[in-house]
Protein backbone atom coordinates (compact mmCIF):
# COMPACT_ATOMS: atom_id res chain seq x y z
CA UNK A 1 0.00 0.00 0.00
CA UNK A 2 1.27 3.70 -1.28
CA UNK A 3 1.96 6.02 2.01
CA UNK A 4 -1.02 8.32 0.46
CA UNK A 5 -3.69 5.23 0.06
CA UNK A 6 -2.34 4.05 4.01
CA UNK A 7 -2.99 8.00 5.10
CA UNK A 8 -6.28 7.89 3.61
CA UNK A 9 -7.49 4.63 4.85
CA UNK A 10 -6.16 5.67 8.51
CA UNK A 11 -8.43 8.72 7.76
CA UNK A 12 -11.28 6.66 6.93
CA UNK A 13 -11.07 4.74 10.05
CA UNK A 14 -10.58 8.18 12.42
CA UNK A 15 -13.84 8.75 10.91
CA UNK A 16 -15.94 5.42 10.99
CA UNK A 17 -14.45 5.21 14.99
CA UNK A 18 -15.45 9.09 15.24
CA UNK A 19 -19.10 8.17 13.27
CA UNK A 20 -19.44 4.79 15.56
CA UNK A 21 -19.03 6.97 19.01
CA UNK A 22 -21.57 9.70 17.40
CA UNK A 23 -24.15 7.02 16.87
CA UNK A 24 -23.44 5.10 19.94
CA UNK A 25 -24.01 8.23 21.87
CA UNK A 26 -26.11 9.23 24.69
CA UNK A 27 -27.25 13.26 23.76
CA UNK A 28 -28.59 15.44 26.74
CA UNK A 29 -30.60 18.30 25.53
CA UNK A 30 -31.89 21.15 27.61
CA UNK A 31 -34.52 23.24 25.73
CA UNK A 32 -36.59 21.41 23.57
CA UNK A 33 -37.64 24.48 21.13
CA UNK A 34 -36.58 25.77 17.72
CA UNK A 35 -33.08 24.88 17.83
CA UNK A 36 -32.87 22.14 20.67
CA UNK A 37 -35.95 20.36 18.54
CA UNK A 38 -34.27 20.88 14.85
CA UNK A 39 -30.88 19.00 16.74
CA UNK A 40 -33.32 16.34 18.23
CA UNK A 41 -34.86 15.65 14.94
CA UNK A 42 -31.67 15.49 13.14
CA UNK A 43 -29.65 13.10 16.06
CA UNK A 44 -33.13 11.06 15.97
CA UNK A 45 -33.12 10.47 12.52
CA UNK A 46 -29.05 9.52 12.63
CA UNK A 47 -29.91 7.34 15.44
CA UNK A 48 -28.64 8.90 18.14
CA UNK A 49 -30.69 8.43 21.94
CA UNK A 50 -31.89 11.73 23.18
CA UNK A 51 -33.25 12.71 26.63
CA UNK A 52 -34.39 16.03 27.17
CA UNK A 53 -35.25 18.63 29.71
CA UNK A 54 -37.70 21.42 28.61
CA UNK A 55 -39.73 23.72 31.60
CA UNK A 56 -42.58 23.46 29.33
CA UNK A 57 -44.00 19.84 29.58
CA UNK A 58 -45.80 19.65 26.97
CA UNK A 59 -42.68 20.48 24.72
CA UNK A 60 -41.30 16.73 26.10
CA UNK A 61 -44.66 15.15 25.94
CA UNK A 62 -44.34 16.32 22.47
CA UNK A 63 -40.77 15.02 21.12
CA UNK A 64 -41.73 11.91 22.79
CA UNK A 65 -44.97 11.34 20.98
CA UNK A 66 -42.51 12.37 17.55
CA UNK A 67 -40.03 10.34 18.62
CA UNK A 68 -37.38 12.82 18.56
CA UNK A 69 -36.36 11.90 22.20
CA UNK A 70 -35.79 8.64 23.76
CA UNK A 71 -36.94 9.85 27.22
CA UNK A 72 -36.51 12.95 30.23
CA UNK A 73 -33.40 13.86 31.22
CA UNK A 74 -34.99 15.56 34.86
CA UNK A 75 -35.64 18.39 36.03
CA UNK A 76 -33.09 18.44 38.15
CA UNK A 77 -30.47 16.71 35.17
CA UNK A 78 -31.24 13.43 37.16
CA UNK A 79 -29.91 11.54 34.13
CA UNK A 80 -26.86 13.24 32.96
CA UNK A 81 -24.45 10.89 33.95
CA UNK A 82 -26.22 8.55 31.01
CA UNK A 83 -24.83 11.46 28.63
CA UNK A 84 -21.83 11.87 26.61
CA UNK A 85 -22.84 15.38 25.26
CA UNK A 86 -24.77 17.83 26.51
CA UNK A 87 -26.25 20.85 24.64
CA UNK A 88 -28.04 24.12 26.38
CA UNK A 89 -30.83 25.49 23.61
CA UNK A 90 -32.37 27.73 25.81
CA UNK A 91 -32.11 32.10 26.20
CA UNK A 92 -28.70 32.96 26.93
CA UNK A 93 -30.23 34.65 30.00
CA UNK A 94 -31.47 31.18 30.77
CA UNK A 95 -28.80 29.97 29.81
CA UNK A 96 -26.46 31.44 32.57
CA UNK A 97 -28.88 30.01 35.39
CA UNK A 98 -28.78 26.43 33.46
CA UNK A 99 -25.00 26.21 32.96
CA UNK A 100 -24.55 27.02 37.00
CA UNK A 101 -26.87 24.46 37.68
CA UNK A 102 -25.07 21.97 35.73
CA UNK A 103 -21.44 22.96 36.64
CA UNK A 104 -22.88 21.67 40.31
CA UNK A 105 -23.66 18.34 39.37
CA UNK A 106 -19.32 17.96 38.09
CA UNK A 107 -20.58 16.11 34.63
CA UNK A 108 -18.03 14.11 32.34
CA UNK A 109 -19.47 14.79 29.55
CA UNK A 110 -18.80 17.44 26.94
CA UNK A 111 -20.66 20.69 27.66
CA UNK A 112 -22.28 23.08 24.61
CA UNK A 113 -25.08 25.44 24.65
CA UNK A 114 -26.21 27.35 21.42
CA UNK A 115 -26.73 31.01 22.43
CA UNK A 116 -26.70 33.63 20.52
CA UNK A 117 -24.30 35.97 22.56
CA UNK A 118 -20.90 33.65 23.51
CA UNK A 119 -18.87 36.15 25.67
CA UNK A 120 -20.79 36.20 29.42
CA UNK A 121 -21.34 32.45 28.80
CA UNK A 122 -18.39 31.12 27.98
CA UNK A 123 -16.45 33.15 30.76
CA UNK A 124 -18.97 32.05 32.81
CA UNK A 125 -18.02 28.30 31.72
CA UNK A 126 -14.58 29.34 31.99
CA UNK A 127 -15.33 30.52 36.10
CA UNK A 128 -17.06 27.42 36.85
CA UNK A 129 -16.55 23.91 36.94
CA UNK A 130 -16.45 23.15 33.63
CA UNK A 131 -13.82 25.18 32.23
CA UNK A 132 -12.00 21.75 30.90
CA UNK A 133 -15.28 20.59 28.98
CA UNK A 134 -17.49 23.49 27.69
CA UNK A 135 -17.31 24.16 24.03
CA UNK A 136 -19.58 27.68 22.99
CA UNK A 137 -21.70 27.50 19.90
CA UNK A 138 -23.55 29.37 18.12
CA UNK A 139 -25.51 27.72 15.30
CA UNK A 140 -26.23 30.63 12.15
CA UNK A 141 -29.58 28.83 11.46
CA UNK A 142 -32.81 29.41 12.58
CA UNK A 143 -35.73 32.08 11.76
CA UNK A 144 -38.22 34.24 13.81
CA UNK A 145 -40.41 31.07 14.89
CA UNK A 146 -39.94 29.40 18.43
CA UNK A 147 -41.18 26.16 19.63
CA UNK A 148 -40.88 22.40 18.87
CA UNK A 149 -43.43 23.06 16.62
CA UNK A 150 -41.30 25.04 14.37
CA UNK A 151 -38.41 22.97 14.48
CA UNK A 152 -37.28 20.04 11.92
CA UNK A 153 -34.32 17.55 10.37
CA UNK A 154 -31.84 19.29 8.37
CA UNK A 155 -31.99 22.99 9.65
CA UNK A 156 -28.13 22.88 10.25
CA UNK A 157 -27.45 21.87 6.68
CA UNK A 158 -24.35 24.05 5.35
CA UNK A 159 -24.69 26.33 8.08
CA UNK A 160 -21.63 28.06 9.78
CA UNK A 161 -21.62 26.76 13.53
CA UNK A 162 -19.71 29.34 15.71
CA UNK A 163 -17.55 27.52 18.10
CA UNK A 164 -15.76 29.45 21.40
CA UNK A 165 -13.81 26.66 23.13
CA UNK A 166 -13.72 27.75 26.94
CA UNK A 167 -9.83 28.48 27.97
CA UNK A 168 -9.18 24.88 29.65
CA UNK A 169 -11.11 22.92 27.51
CA UNK A 170 -9.37 19.95 26.91
CA UNK A 171 -8.75 19.04 22.68
CA UNK A 172 -10.30 15.46 22.54
CA UNK A 173 -13.41 17.15 23.45
CA UNK A 174 -13.13 20.17 21.31
CA UNK A 175 -12.75 18.10 18.55
CA UNK A 176 -15.98 16.12 19.47
CA UNK A 177 -17.41 19.16 19.71
CA UNK A 178 -16.20 19.78 15.93
CA UNK A 179 -17.50 16.80 14.70
CA UNK A 180 -20.74 17.05 16.67
CA UNK A 181 -21.98 19.64 14.16
CA UNK A 182 -19.60 18.74 11.00
CA UNK A 183 -22.17 15.01 11.63
CA UNK A 184 -25.54 17.56 11.63
CA UNK A 185 -24.01 18.64 7.89
CA UNK A 186 -22.98 22.22 9.61
CA UNK A 187 -19.91 23.97 9.61
CA UNK A 188 -17.81 25.04 12.43
CA UNK A 189 -15.53 27.51 12.58
CA UNK A 190 -13.38 28.48 15.71
CA UNK A 191 -13.93 31.79 17.06
CA UNK A 192 -13.16 34.06 20.16
CA UNK A 193 -15.94 34.60 22.14
CA UNK A 194 -15.33 38.44 22.42
CA UNK A 195 -14.96 38.49 18.54
CA UNK A 196 -18.07 36.80 18.03
CA UNK A 197 -20.39 39.31 19.52
CA UNK A 198 -18.57 41.89 18.09
CA UNK A 199 -19.17 40.59 14.69
CA UNK A 200 -23.08 39.16 15.47
CA UNK A 201 -23.33 42.61 16.73
CA UNK A 202 -23.66 43.86 13.07
CA UNK A 203 -24.69 40.71 11.36
CA UNK A 204 -27.45 39.57 12.99
CA UNK A 205 -28.52 42.03 16.26
CA UNK A 206 -28.45 44.93 14.57
CA UNK A 207 -31.28 43.50 11.62
CA UNK A 208 -32.84 42.48 14.27
CA UNK A 209 -33.22 45.70 16.21
CA UNK A 210 -33.77 47.89 12.95
CA UNK A 211 -36.76 45.78 12.21
CA UNK A 212 -38.19 46.05 15.54
CA UNK A 213 -37.69 49.79 15.38
CA UNK A 214 -39.12 49.80 11.61
CA UNK A 215 -42.40 47.91 12.56
CA UNK A 216 -42.77 50.85 15.57
CA UNK A 217 -42.57 53.40 13.64
CA UNK A 218 -45.28 51.85 10.94
CA UNK A 219 -47.71 50.58 14.12
CA UNK A 220 -46.86 54.58 15.33
CA UNK A 221 -48.24 55.88 12.01
CA UNK A 222 -51.14 53.31 11.59
CA UNK A 223 -50.13 51.24 9.34
CA UNK A 224 -51.28 47.65 9.41
CA UNK A 225 -49.19 44.18 8.43
CA UNK A 226 -51.34 43.64 5.31
CA UNK A 227 -51.13 47.21 3.99
CA UNK A 228 -47.20 46.07 3.25
CA UNK A 229 -46.24 44.92 -0.07
CA UNK A 230 -43.35 42.48 -0.35
CA UNK A 231 -40.69 44.79 0.45
CA UNK A 232 -42.04 46.22 3.65
CA UNK A 233 -42.82 42.54 4.40
CA UNK A 234 -38.86 41.46 4.23
CA UNK A 235 -37.93 44.17 5.86
CA UNK A 236 -40.41 43.63 8.87
CA UNK A 237 -39.90 39.72 9.05
CA UNK A 238 -37.66 39.77 12.21
CA UNK A 239 -39.76 42.20 14.34
CA UNK A 240 -42.18 38.81 14.46
CA UNK A 241 -39.02 37.31 16.58
CA UNK A 242 -39.62 36.10 20.08
CA UNK A 243 -39.28 39.53 22.76
CA UNK A 244 -37.81 37.47 25.12
CA UNK A 245 -35.05 35.67 23.88
CA UNK A 246 -34.14 39.10 21.61
CA UNK A 247 -33.92 41.36 24.96
CA UNK A 248 -31.72 38.97 26.65
CA UNK A 249 -29.32 38.50 23.35
CA UNK A 250 -29.48 42.39 23.24
CA UNK A 251 -28.97 43.15 26.57
CA UNK A 252 -26.11 40.53 26.56
CA UNK A 253 -24.28 42.09 23.86
CA UNK A 254 -25.50 45.96 25.08
CA UNK A 255 -21.82 47.63 24.16
CA UNK A 256 -21.46 46.54 20.65
CA UNK A 257 -24.76 46.62 19.78
CA UNK A 258 -24.81 50.45 21.28
CA UNK A 259 -22.71 50.63 18.79
CA UNK A 260 -23.66 49.75 15.85
CA UNK A 261 -27.28 51.47 16.24
CA UNK A 262 -24.99 54.37 17.17
CA UNK A 263 -23.58 54.06 13.25
CA UNK A 264 -27.01 53.20 11.77
CA UNK A 265 -28.29 56.41 13.52
CA UNK A 266 -26.20 58.57 11.90
CA UNK A 267 -26.61 57.17 8.41
CA UNK A 268 -30.52 57.54 8.77
CA UNK A 269 -29.99 61.14 9.34
CA UNK A 270 -27.64 61.36 7.07
CA UNK A 271 -30.44 60.13 4.89
CA UNK A 272 -32.74 62.52 6.10
CA UNK A 273 -30.26 65.38 5.71
CA UNK A 274 -29.99 64.55 2.15
CA UNK A 275 -33.91 64.05 0.66
CA UNK A 276 -34.32 67.43 3.06
CA UNK A 277 -31.75 69.18 0.97
CA UNK A 278 -32.97 67.71 -2.30
CA UNK A 279 -29.39 67.38 -3.71
CA UNK A 280 -29.86 64.68 -6.29
CA UNK A 281 -26.39 63.42 -7.07
CA UNK A 282 -25.49 62.77 -3.26
CA UNK A 283 -28.89 60.96 -2.39
CA UNK A 284 -28.36 58.76 -5.58
CA UNK A 285 -24.42 57.90 -4.47
CA UNK A 286 -25.87 57.27 -1.10
CA UNK A 287 -28.78 54.83 -2.34
CA UNK A 288 -26.01 53.20 -5.19
CA UNK A 289 -23.10 52.50 -1.83
CA UNK A 290 -26.07 50.56 -0.69
CA UNK A 291 -27.06 48.07 -3.58
CA UNK A 292 -23.64 47.60 -4.08
CA UNK A 293 -23.43 45.46 -0.42
CA UNK A 294 -26.11 43.43 -2.10
CA UNK A 295 -25.35 43.31 -5.72
P1 LIG B 1 -37.22 28.55 21.70
O1 LIG B 1 -37.78 27.99 20.44
O2 LIG B 1 -38.02 29.56 22.47
O3 LIG B 1 -36.87 27.32 22.66
C1 LIG B 1 -36.36 27.45 23.94
C2 LIG B 1 -37.01 26.40 24.82
O4 LIG B 1 -36.34 26.40 26.07
C3 LIG B 1 -38.50 26.69 25.09
O5 LIG B 1 -39.24 25.50 25.04
C4 LIG B 1 -38.44 27.27 26.52
O6 LIG B 1 -39.63 27.09 27.23
C5 LIG B 1 -37.32 26.45 27.11
N1 LIG B 1 -36.71 27.03 28.29
C6 LIG B 1 -36.51 28.34 28.58
N2 LIG B 1 -35.86 28.48 29.74
C7 LIG B 1 -35.65 27.22 30.21
C8 LIG B 1 -35.00 26.71 31.36
N3 LIG B 1 -34.47 27.52 32.29
N4 LIG B 1 -34.96 25.36 31.52
C9 LIG B 1 -35.52 24.54 30.60
N5 LIG B 1 -36.13 24.97 29.48
C10 LIG B 1 -36.19 26.29 29.28
O7 LIG B 1 -35.80 29.23 21.45
P2 LIG B 1 -34.74 28.90 20.29
O8 LIG B 1 -35.05 29.73 19.12
O9 LIG B 1 -34.63 27.42 20.13
O10 LIG B 1 -33.42 29.51 20.95
C11 LIG B 1 -32.65 28.77 21.87
C12 LIG B 1 -31.25 29.35 21.91
O11 LIG B 1 -30.70 29.29 20.60
C13 LIG B 1 -31.19 30.81 22.35
O12 LIG B 1 -30.11 30.99 23.23
C14 LIG B 1 -30.95 31.57 21.06
O13 LIG B 1 -30.18 32.73 21.30
C15 LIG B 1 -30.18 30.55 20.24
N6 LIG B 1 -30.32 30.67 18.81
C16 LIG B 1 -31.55 30.91 18.25
C17 LIG B 1 -31.65 31.01 16.87
C18 LIG B 1 -32.98 31.28 16.20
O14 LIG B 1 -33.01 31.66 15.03
N7 LIG B 1 -34.09 31.09 16.88
C19 LIG B 1 -30.52 30.85 16.05
C20 LIG B 1 -29.29 30.57 16.66
C21 LIG B 1 -29.21 30.48 18.04
P3 LIG B 1 -40.77 28.26 27.17
O15 LIG B 1 -41.41 28.09 25.84
O16 LIG B 1 -41.64 27.94 28.33
O17 LIG B 1 -40.07 29.59 27.28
Amino acid sequence: MSADTQGQAELIRAADIADAAFVDATVGIVGLGLIGGSIAHDLAAAGVRVLAHDRDPLALERGLAAGVIQGPLGSRFERLPEVDVLLIAVPVDATLEVLDGVAQLDPQCLVMDVGSTKTSIVRAADASALGSRFVGAHPLAGDHRSGLAAAGQGLFRGATVYLCPAAGVAPTLRDRAWHFWQRLDAKPQLIDAEEHDALLAWTSHLPQATASALARALLAADIAGDQLGPGGRDTTRLAASDPDMWSAILLDNASNVGDALDRLTREIETLRQLIASGDRTLLHRFLAEGRAFRV
